[in-house]
């Protein structure tokens, strides 16, 4: 039966890993996958985590189904998040939302029902983007085109290519945007530029699917849900799809949510019961720890505010992380422009680095970042930096 199967290929960053783990150097850093580690290298359990799983634990709740769409405290409760306080949409309630299976599942469920409701439109996504946006929109069964986004020369976004490619789609089709933080490149629109963008969906009649996987390790919770923001102002139609994996360090727990703003209350009722029927027909209905804890976290004054900070905490971390690894390599006499480096966002940088100076990074120094340049500088702490500027410095100078 399965003698016709083909072996499919690794995924790359999955892949590196296992490079990584059979690494039998001591001083092996790894910089390719796109987890947070604290100043010790840890992947961390944070406070207000523990404190809500404590809560939960003080009184066993039996574990039966959930809705399909999802626990109703931590769905309201991410819509918050994700819209804020002043949101027209939310207010008007003509949001339809649900707890998906982390960002993924978001982005899954989304493009399942928007092919649905378009099969011919094009789908549009970031030159570079993460690499499973291409995938999960074909398999999907979309047609996947590129907007130009990554500008090598000029380190940063080619923001003119980008607005003469989505000129040239047509009406209905889908625009993937990363809300902030942008993986892999770690460059971000400014908010002159979103503008700009918006008002070229609109005038387009472009559907944005808005992607934001690292809200609050940008500049901020609010700050970094400008873009999603500016488009619920504008009045449009669009999808977001959200994810708390890194923001409440609950990778495991799939903890994200979908949201499909529509015009009216009862557009988004009709639109509800539509990606219910996604969702019931690929998982039933989505696990209840990681919301349980999201909601009991984010549903508290006290707790929330500890996970502000614990937020925050990681966030500032990632930028000291930054500031040091271009002063590392500044003071090992790198003479090209590193700026870049600290005017990125998130967890990644892109390092301009080429395919076979990673492959050096690897081979030589033990130092593991992404073919693509993309090194995962939210991996970095004041025990690898020093190595890791070292052997960057080596390979950018030989
Ligand atoms: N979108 C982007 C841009 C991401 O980087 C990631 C995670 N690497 C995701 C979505 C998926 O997030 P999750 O792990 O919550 O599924």
């Amino acid at each position: 039966v399965f003698a016709a199967v083909t072996l499919a290929p690794r995924d790359p960053i999955l892949g590196l890993n296992e490079q990584f783990n059979a690494d039998t150097r001591a001083d092996k850093v790894n910089l390719g996958v796109g987890v947070y580690t604290d100043a010790q290298g840890k992947l961390p359990l944070l406070a207000s985590v523990q404190a809500a799983e404590a809560r939960l634990a003080a009184s066993p709740a039996p574990r039966g189904y959930l809705p399909i769409d999802g626990f109703a405290a931590y769905v309201a409760a991410a819509q918050k998040q994700v819209f804020g306080t002043q949101s027209a949409a939310l207010a008007a309630r003509r949001v339809a939302s649900l707890q998906a299976l982390g960002g993924t599942g978001a982005l899954k469920v989304g493009a399942d029902f928007l092919h649905r409701l378009n099969p011919k439109a094009t789908v549009w996504i970031s030159d570079p983007s993460w690499e499973n946006h291409r995938a999960l929109f074909s398999n999907a069964g979309f047609e996947v085109q590129t907007y130009a986004y990554y500008d090598a020369q000029g380190q940063g976004i080619a923001f003119n290519a980008l607005l003469a490619d989505l000129g040239r789609a047509k009406a209905g089709d889908v625009v993937v945007l990363h809300a902030c933080c942008h993986n892999p490149t770690g460059y971000d629109l400014t908010q002159e530029q979103w503008q700009a963008v918006i008002a070229l969906l609109q005038a387009r009649d472009l559907v944005p699917f808005m992607d934001m996987a690292y809200q609050g390790f940008g500049q901020g919770l609010d700050a970094d849900a400008y873009a999603v923001r500016a488009l619920d102002a504008a009045g449009m139609s669009f999808v977001v799809a959200s994810s708390f994996s890194k923001s409440f360090s609950l990778y495991g727990e799939r903890v994200g949510s979908l949201h499909v703003v529509s015009q009216d209350a009862e557009e988004a009722s009709r639109v509800l019961s539509q990606i219910k029927v996604t969702a019931r027909t690929t998982y039933s209905n989505p696990p209840t720890h990681g919301a349980k804890v999201v909601a009991t976290v984010l549903g508290d004054d006290a707790l929330r505010a500890q996970w502000e900070q614990e937020l925050a905490g990681m966030r500032d971390r990632i930028a000291q992380m930054r500031a040091g690894l271009r002063e590392a390599l500044e003071a090992a006499g790198v003479r090209q422009n590193l700026d870049f480096i600290t005017r990125q966002q998130g967890m990644f940088s892109y390092s301009g680095l080429s395919a076979a100076q990673m492959q050096r990074l690897r081979t030589e120094f033990g130092v593991y970042g992404v073919d693509s340049g993309r090194l995962c500088v939210a991996a970095l702490n004041s025990g690898n930096l020093p190595r890791v500027a070292a052997a960057v410095a080596a390979v950018l100078q030989s």
